[in-house]
C-alpha cells in the first residue's frame, strides 16, 4: 500500500538524537538543540519565537497572551483543524465560523466585517494546504476594528504572501512540526511572536508561569512563580530531530514543490476535460507543497474514487468535518451568514499521498490510476 503519509527521516536527525542524550546528556527542554532551532528560525524569519510542544499549544499561549475571556468572540473557518477552535474555547471564547473561498479553501476575507461585533477579539486566519490567506484584507479590517489576529500557519512553514512568510504576518503565528506535516519532530510546534510587547510574557507562560528564561540568561538571580502558565516546552530530544531538518529546508520544500507540479502536470488532462478541479494558488502566494488535493464532482463520487484507490493499493484520505457541524462545534461556536462552500467543497475534496520520501514515478503511478478511475465517466 502507498502511504498517505510517512514523517519525514534523515540519518542526521537520528545522530542528533543520540547527542542531545550521550554528549550532551539534557533531554528537558530549552537546552543547545532546542536553542540551535530558535536561531535558525529567528535568523530566517526575523521575528521572536519559541519552541513548543505542538501548534495547538502555541495557540493556546496566543488565547491566553491576549488574555481571552468568556464570552469574547474569536473569528475562523469552520473549515480548518478542531486545534484553530479548542485552544479559543478553552478560554471560554464562542467560536464564530465564516464561510470558505472557493478557490483556495481559506477563510473568505469579505465575509469578516458581517460577522463583527463589539465582542470580537481575534481573527484566526488558517493558510490551508500552506497557500495564504488574503492577508492584506485581513489585516486592513483587524486595523479599523481594532482586533487581534492569530495566524494558523499550522501549514505554512516556507511559504509566503507578497513576499512575506506566513505566520510572521498577524501579531501571533503558530507553526506545527506534528508528524504530517512538512518538517517533524514527531509532535510540536513553534509560536511566532510578531509584537514585541508579549514575549516576556510568553517566556513566562510557556515556562509554568515562571521567570526562569530570564534566569537561565542570567537576567535575574533566582526563578520564581510570578504569572500563571503551563508547560510547552518540547524535550530536546524532539528538537534535535526537528533541527536535522532545518538544516536542509530548502532541500525537502524543493522537493515536495517537484512532487507537488509532476501531481499538477499529470492531472491536468483531467482538469482541462472539466472531471476534476486542481489547487488554485494565487498570484501573490509561494505555496509550501503541504499537500497535493483534487476535488471531485460530490460526496458519492468521492467515496468511490477513494474506494478505487485503496483497490489500486493507493491510500488517499479527506478532511475535515466542517467544524460548525460537529457536536462540539455546536455547543462552543456558530455559524455566521451562509455556509455556501464549507460543507459543499469539503465533501469533494480528497488529499493524494505527499511527503517528503515520495518518488515521482509513485506520483505518477497516483495520478495514471486517478485517470483510470475517469476513463468513460
Ligand atoms: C496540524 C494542524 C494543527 C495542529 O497542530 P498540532 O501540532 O498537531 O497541534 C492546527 N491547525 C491546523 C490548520 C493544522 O493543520
Amino acid at each position: 500500500m502507498l502511504a498517505f503519509n510517512e514523517p519525514v527521516y534523515t540519518q542526521k536527525g537520528i545522530g542528533y538524537i543520540s547527542e542531545a542524550i550521550l554528549k550532551n546528556k539534557r533531554l528537558n527542554g530549552d537546552g543547545p538543540f532546542t536553542r540551535e532551532c530558535t536561531k535558525w528560525f529567528e535568523e530566517k524569519l526575523n521575528t521572536k519565537v519559541l519552541l513548543t510542544t505542538s501548534c495547538t499549544h502555541a495557540l493556546e499561549m496566543a488565547a491566553l497572551l491576549l488574555e481571552i475571556q468568556p464570552g469574547d468572540e474569536v473569528i475562523m473557518p469552520s473549515f480548518t483543524f478542531v486545534s484553530t477552535a479548542d485552544a479559543f474555547a478553552l478560554r471560554g471564547a464562542k467560536i464564530k465560523f465564516i464561510d470558505i473561498r472557493k478557490d483556495t479553501m481559506n477563510m473568505d476575507e469579505t465575509l469578516l466585517i458581517d460577522a463583527i461585533t463589539e465582542r470580537t477579539k481575534v481573527i484566526v486566519p488558517v493558510h490551508y494546504a500552506g497557500v495564504s490567506c488574503e492577508m492584506d484584507k485581513i489585516l486592513q479590517i483587524a486595523n479599523d476594528y481594532n482586533i487581534s489576529v492569530v495566524e494558523d500557519a499550522a501549514q505554512g512553514m516556507m511559504a509566503t504572501y507578497k513576499g512575506r512568510d506566513l505566520g510572521t504576518i498577524g501579531d501571533f503565528g503558530t507553526y506545527s512540526f506534528h508528524e504530517t506535516k512538512n518538517y517533524t519532530m514527531g509532535e510540536g510546534g513553534l509560536i511566532l511572536i510578531n509584537n514585541q510587547e508579549y514575549v516576556k510574557r510568553a517566556e513566562i507562560i510557556r515556562e509554568k508561569g515562571t521567570n526562569r528564561t530570564e534566569f537561565f540568561r542570567g537576567e535575574v538571580d533566582k526563578y520564581s512563580w510570578v504569572d500563571m502558565g503551563s508547560s510547552y516546552l518540547p524535550s530536546e530530544m524532539n528538537a534535535a530531530y526537528l533541527l536535522a531538518q532545518l538544516e536542509i529546508a530548502e532541500e525537502i520544500n524543493q522537493k515536495r514543490l517537484r512532487l507537488w507540479n509532476c501531481y499538477d502536470r499529470e492531472l491536468k488532462s483531467l482538469k482541462d476535460a472539466g472531471k476534476v478541479e486542481l489547487p488554485y494558488i494565487p498570484e501573490e502566494c509561494q505555496h509550501n507543497a503541504h499537500m497535493y488535493y483534487i476535488k471531485t464532482k460530490n460526496l458519492e463520487e468521492r467515496t468511490e474514487l477513494i474506494q478505487y484507490m485503496a483497490e489500486m493499493g493507493i491510500k488517499a484520505v479527506f478532511h475535515y468535518v466542517p467544524l460548525h457541524s460537529s457536536a462540539a462545534g455546536r455547543r462552543y461556536g456558530e455559524f455566521v451568514g451562509e455556509d455556501r462552500y464549507t460543507t459543499k467543497e469539503s465533501e469533494r475534496l480528497v488529499r493524494l499521498p505527499m511527503f517528503y520520501a515520495l518518488k515521482e514515478d509513485e506520483v505518477v503511478y497516483v495520478a495514471d490510476k486517478i485517470r483510470n478511475f475517469y476513463a468513460g465517466r
